[in-house]
This record gives structure tokens, sequence and C-alpha cells, in this order.
């Protein structure tokens, strides 16, 4: 079998609803998550989160001239993984947006993440999470590109905008990275 990993996005209590920085409709997206780790722990696949970890100075934040509200403030309540979300022995944690400068969108953008899966010997990989548009995009794109069989999981993806999923999906499909809902993707792995 491929050596398969599994990367939830940036599912962290800012993110969620009542959050500083809350995309569409999380509070669906959670326990079906949270279900679709644990069977996939059980069939061997290995859980990486990724955490958007920012300095209070980032550059992203409206106070520093960026886009967005100040969200996940690195080592604060609202940087953690969104309960029922918790990292176990075995998963991957991956911290993004660590440095004052860049989006930080990508799971893989100076996280040393391509390289640690390329030492793991991976070569597929599924991504759920949030944002959609932001960094789920961003991260199937680099996953991809890193030359990694990538599945988005079309039922485990929540944007900021309800309205921007469509064309997000169309464009991922088009680089290549497969689009399928969770249900499916667990089955295969059972193959
Ligand atoms: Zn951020």
């Amino acid at each position: 079998m491929v050596k398969t990993a599994m990367i939830v996005v940036d599912v962290q209590r800012d993110f969620c609803a009542g959050g500083a920085l809350a995309a569409w409709d999380t509070p669906s997206l959670l326990a079906p998550l949270q279900e679709c780790i644990d069977v996939a722990r059980r069939s061997g696949v290995t859980i990486i989160f990724t955490q958007d970890w920012h300095p209070a100075n980032h550059n992203s934040f409206q106070t520093n001239g960026g886009k967005w509200p100040i969200h996940c403030l690195e080592n604060t309540p609202g940087a953690e993984l969104m309960p029922p979300l918790c990292a176990a022995a075995g998963d991957i944690v991956i911290h993004k947006g660590t440095a004052v400068d860049g989006e930080g969108y990508s799971g893989f953008d100076s996280t040393g993440l391509e390289a640690r899966l390329r030492e793991l010997r991976f070569g597929r990989v599924s991504v759920a999470g949030i944002a959609t548009e932001y960094c789920v995009r961003a991260t199937a794109l680099d996953a991809n590109r890193a030359g990694l069989e990538t599945i988005l999981l079309t039922d485990l993806i929540r944007p900021v905008v309800e309205t921007a999923a469509p064309k997000v999906l169309t464009e991922l499909g088009r680089a290549g990275v497969q689009l399928m809902p969770s249900p499916r993707w667990l089955l295969l792995l059972k193959k």
C-alpha cells in the first residue's frame, strides 16, 4: 500500500464559530472530521495537523497593514486545535506563518514538511480543514506540486466565504488534485 498521510489544515479555535476569524459553517465540520481522523488512524494513516501560528507583529494582521484581523497568535487559546480534535502520539504537528513576513497559507511554506514527507516515504496525502480558498487550497496545490498523490476531501473543508468553494474545487481539479468525499476515501484505504 502507498504510504498515506491525512493533512488536517488549521482546524483551530480562531477559525471556528466564535473565533477571531471564523470560517463558514464550522460546527457541522467537527464531528465528521474527527470520525474520519479516527478511522484513518486505525487504517495506518499518519495524521498531520497544521496550525497557523503567528507572532503579534505578523504582517497579515490589519494592525500591521495586512488583510486579516488578529488570529492564531502563537501559544494562545485561539491557536489551539478546536476540540474534539487533538494530536495523538504518532501524529505530526506543523506550525506555519511563524515568521513576521509571508502569508503562511500553505502547510508546506517554510515548514520542512515536504522534506519530512519525502524522508518518511509518503506517496499520498489527503487534505481537509479550513479555509478552503486560502490555506486548504495552498496546501493541496503544494502537496500536488511536491509529487504526492493528493486527494481533497470535499465534505471536510470549509471556506471563509460560503460561495468560494466551487471555483477552488475547479482549480484544484485542473491542477491534478483528486476530489473525493471522505467516505469514499476511507473505503479506498481498505483496498
Ligand atoms: Zn494566518
